[in-house]
């Protein structure tokens, strides 16, 4: 049994955290593969490490003095090694970073020391060995991941060490400079490792017990979701729920490996599993698995007699949003009307033209657009099977007297997707959530 643990930037930010990280590696001896990422904040005003690098490097790379906001950061990493009595030194290596930087080795280069020079501490504390994830990961030219290359090389790499601490967030390019995954990427990097590992769990720990069924901004003390699929995950972060870097679903997918969320400060909670597919029976107390939503949409709402029968009308409406560079979000149509549902940023400024260049190009009795909408998506396998699910969310927000511009029901019957007036979002969020979660 192999399990992949990843600790986030909270669960790393301190000597103390790194005792509690110690501990949940130590406490099973599946958990054989760490990817940490660097220190992120002590406390909520604190700085992220990985912010620091950046900002350092920009003064650096502009001529500026850095030398302050340098020695700063080689204090938390030495306040870390004094705390820990860790019988290791950086010296070298940060005067091979700060020449680096004196030469614009590139602001990734930069970024990705943090998690770099993080991997070494945790790797000799727990008595691992290190490797760089510079030597396993790796991208093309055209700057994507190469994710075939690095499985094989990183597999075979594996099968050498029992244990490893491999640190997340990097890996190299064709010509050997460093390159990041985005932002939150070491979570891509533990899911790259698990398939490469052929792990039969990937933890990510993190500071929260898992993902909730709603924003606790939004909705006072939500649920933990207990099970939650690939796909609905995927539903949920699309409207923003965050927690996962979006990417790092697809390594493990590939192969069903289940993820687990889990939360350093509190190891014996359960969290939330992950996984390919799941019952929906056991959880038919509330039916839905989550609730998100984004605001700053806006709906163009087109009507024509007979256009169900007008060959091309949907390709010509959508060509006029392409020839502007602006994608669609949802497309829910009905008899004689459609609407077409977009990012409010992408159509700003260009609402006018883009009414006239639909008139020429549909002729429609009435075009309207509606700004400033906020989409409420309610997910949940459990849909499929029962009656109800809709007329459920419908009675919730028509009872809450908010009114419905927009629903939207997925074709694979995971989600319903409803459009509303931006300022009765957090009222129309709660009302779905308190019919469904008593
Ligand atoms: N340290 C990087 C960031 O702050 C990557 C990560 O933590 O996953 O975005």
């Amino acid at each position: 049994m192999i399990k992949v643990v990843k600790f986030g930037g909270s669960s790393l930010a301190d000597a103390s955290q790194f005792k509690k990280v110690a501990d949940i590696v130590k406490a099973e001896k599946e958990r054989k593969y760490v990817v940490p990422s660097a220190p992120g904040k002590r406390f909520k005003e604190d700085t992220k490490v990985t912010d620091m690098l950046y900002e350092c490097y920009s003064l650096a790379s502009t001529g500026k003095s850095f030398d302050e906001l340098f020695t700063k950061i080689r204090e938390r990493y030495q306040q870390i090694i004094d705390e820990l009595s860790l019988d290791v030194s950086l010296d070298e290596e940060f005067a091979k970073i700060r020449s680096a930087f004196v030469s614009k080795a590139g602001r990734d280069y930069a970024a990705s020391r943090g998690e770099y020079l993080n991997g070494i501490l945790l790797a000799a504390y727990l008595g691992f060995p290190f490797i760089d994830a510079a030597e396993v990961i790796f991208f093309k030219n055209d700057g994507s991941f190469d994710s075939e290359y690095t499985n094989d090389v990183l597999s075979k790499k594996l099968k050498e060490y029992e244990y490893a601490v491999i640190p997340g967030f990097y890996g190299s390019m064709p010509n050997d400079t460093i390159k990041t995954f985005s932002r939150g990427g070491s979570d891509i990097t533990g899911s790259i490792v698990s398939r490469a590992a052929m792990a039969d769990l990937y933890e990510n720990w993190t500071d929260v017990s898992g993902f909730l069924m709603a924003d606790p901004r939004i909705v006072d003390s939500p649920m933990t979701i207990d099970t939650i699929t690939y796909r609905e995950l995927r539903e949920l972060s699309y409207m923003g729920a965050g927690v996962l870097h979006e990417d790092a679903i697809f390594p493990v997918r590939l192969c069903g490996i289940p993820i687990n969320i889990r939360n350093t400060n509190d190891p014996s909670a359960r969290g939330t599993f992950i996984v390919a597919e799941a019952p929906t029976d056991r959880e038919n107390t509330h039916n839905i698995t989550g609730i998100a939503g984004k605001k700053g949409f806006c709906i163009i709402s087109i009507e024509k007699d007979m256009m169900n029968q007008e060959l091309g009308f949907g390709r010509r409406v959508l060509k006029v949003l392409e020839d502007n560079g602006i994608s669609f979000e949802h497309l829910p149509s009905g008899i004689d009307t459609m609407c077409v549902v977009v990012n409010q940023l992408a159509i700003d400024g260009l609402e006018k033209k883009i009414i006239d260049e639909l008139s020429r190009a549909v002729a429609p009795d009435k075009i309207e657009i509606t700004r400033d909408v906020a989409l409420i998506a309610v997910v949940g396998r459990g849909m499929k099977s029962r009656k109800g699910t809709a007329a459920k969310i419908l009675t919730a927000v028509a009872e809450s007297d908010v009114n419905i511009r927009m629903i939207d029901q997925g074709s694979s019957e995971l989600n319903v997707i409803l459009g509303i007036q931006q300022e009765d979002f957090e009222k129309a969020l709660n009302a779905i959530y308190k019919k469904f979660v008593k």
